[in-house]
């Protein structure tokens, strides 16, 4: 049954560990006592992050004011700064991503500008696996053109409940559709969407099309610009390690540049002419243009520190990490799993596998209680998914070899069942 052949002992982790090029920046971050398998959701703090965020700090002490424009990082122009920073993680040009808003708010802004229904096509392509968030603001942006969501938002249905066929999405791109939206990679089951083939077939057919990076940037590389992909957004406070509620992102293909944002506000203005205070909008040609208002400069702050981490590592690097340390787990889960009932619910291939290995179980639930107990921080997503998600930065695969012995041992002893099967309010 096993494909795998590879040593099940702790001295090949430690082995594997040991030829790892990567291990110095573990040493960069604040590690739990626990081990932590949950950076998809919320990424340790590390200590550049902590540092700039003292940095933004000190200069509101003593600068006050004049920390907009001075100082060692004026704040009016981080958005741009940090957009630049990040513009490699997506394969996009500097003046194409920008720090604003949240996933939310930059989903509405970006549905607000390129959602323009107009005569039979009307409809956005979305997934019946979306995250639900995306899903609200598409349907009340559809509300806001005085359409039924019922009828205009189309959503793929998997066939297995786990995947999204990306033949299917292209057949539902008819002559109704206005938009298609979707995720890079899918948050519970791992899947990465082929972004290259659906950016060309949605153009093929007069489509734009974006994408939602949440599950994928900082993990994954992307070549939005090559690909020509419209727009996507993404937050960072995942595998981007920004701390929580950190500021998100958006991308913006500069053949849009010039184009006015759904939504706009003073900071969507040229930047030079913002403080001309005049009431007609000279819109920013950049990704800028998408802003609305003052940026929360402390939210933004701990991006600057952990971008400079994704500076010195190209994103290729930790991808080709992460997919050998997720690798490394499926191929220990095969072997000392085998019989408990677990399915892997992630695509096994390396081109189709986000950062997570998602494990289904029906006693999901109580199974991430005992996890925890046993000094392993999972994440569940509701009705039977436990996401582990090792990450390159700081994941070791000795880790991944324990985390592996605990969930062997819990489900042995069968330790989960004192536990209540009921989920925390954030799981
Ligand atoms: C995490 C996540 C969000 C969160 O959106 P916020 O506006 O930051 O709360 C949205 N969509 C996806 C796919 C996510 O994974």
């Amino acid at each position: 049954m096993s494909q795998s052949s590879i040593p099940l002992t702790q001295s090949y982790a430690q082995q594997l560990d040991a030829q790892d090029e990567l291990t110095k920046y573990r040493e960069e971050f604040y590690l739990l006592p626990a081990m932590y398998l949950d950076g998809n959701s919320l990424g340790l703090m590390s200590k550049r992050a902590e540092k700039s965020l003292q940095d933004i700090m000190l200069s509101w002490k003593e600068l006050g004011i004049d920390g907009w424009t001075t100082g060692q990082h004026p704040w009016f122009f981080l958005p741009e700064k940090l957009g630049e920073m990040s513009a490699s993680l997506v394969g996009a040009e500097p003046e194409e991503v920008i720090v604003t808003g949240s996933t939310t708010v930059n989903l509405h802004q970006l549905a607000a500008t390129f959602y323009q229904p107009q005569g039979k096509r009307t409809k956005i392509i979305a997934t019946e696996l979306d995250f639900p968030t995306d899903i609200y603001a598409l349907q009340s942006q559809i509300k806001l053109h005085g359409l039924n969501p019922d009828e205009q938002l189309v959503r793929i249905a998997s066939r297995d409940g786990r995947l999204i066929e990306e033949d299917d999405i292209i057949s539902a791109m008819t002559e109704e559709v206005a938009l298609v939206i979707l995720p890079t990679v899918l948050y519970r089951s791992g899947q990465l969407l082929d972004i290259e083939r659906l950016t060309k077939a949605a153009h093929e057919r007069g489509i734009l099309i974006g994408f939602d990076g949440c599950h994928s940037v900082g993990a994954i590389p992307h070549y939005f610009s090559k690909w020509e992909v419209d727009f996507a957004y993404w937050c960072n406070y995942k595998y981007l390690n920004g701390g929580p509620g950190c500021v998100g992102s958006l991308y913006v293909n500069r053949k849009h540049f010039g184009r006015v944002p759904g939504l706009t506000g003073w900071y969507s203005s040229k930047k030079d002419k913002q403080f001309d205070m005049e009431h007609t909008l000279d819109v920013c040609e950049t990704a800028g243009a998408y802003q609305l208002g003052t940026p929360n400069m402390l939210s933004v702050a701990p991006l600057l520190g952990s971008l400079e981490m994704f500076q010195e590592v190209p994103i290729e690097k930790l991808r080709e990490k992460s997919l050998k340390l997720t690798r490394y787990m499926m191929d220990l889960m095969e072997v000392e799993l085998a019989g408990m009932g677990f399915t892997v619910a992630n695509p096994t291939e390396d081109e189709r596998r986000g950062g997570h290995v998602s494990l289904e179980h029906e006693e999901a639930v109580r199974i991430c209680k005992a996890l925890k107990e046993g000094g392993i921080i999972p994440d569940f997503r509701a009705p039977n998914i436990i996401r582990l998600a090792p990450v390159a930065f700081y994941t070791t695969y000795s880790e991944v070899w324990e985390s592996v012995q605990v969930l062997k041992a819990i489900m042995q002893e069968k330790r989960y069942e004192k536990f209540e099967n009921k989920r925390g309010v954030v799981a």
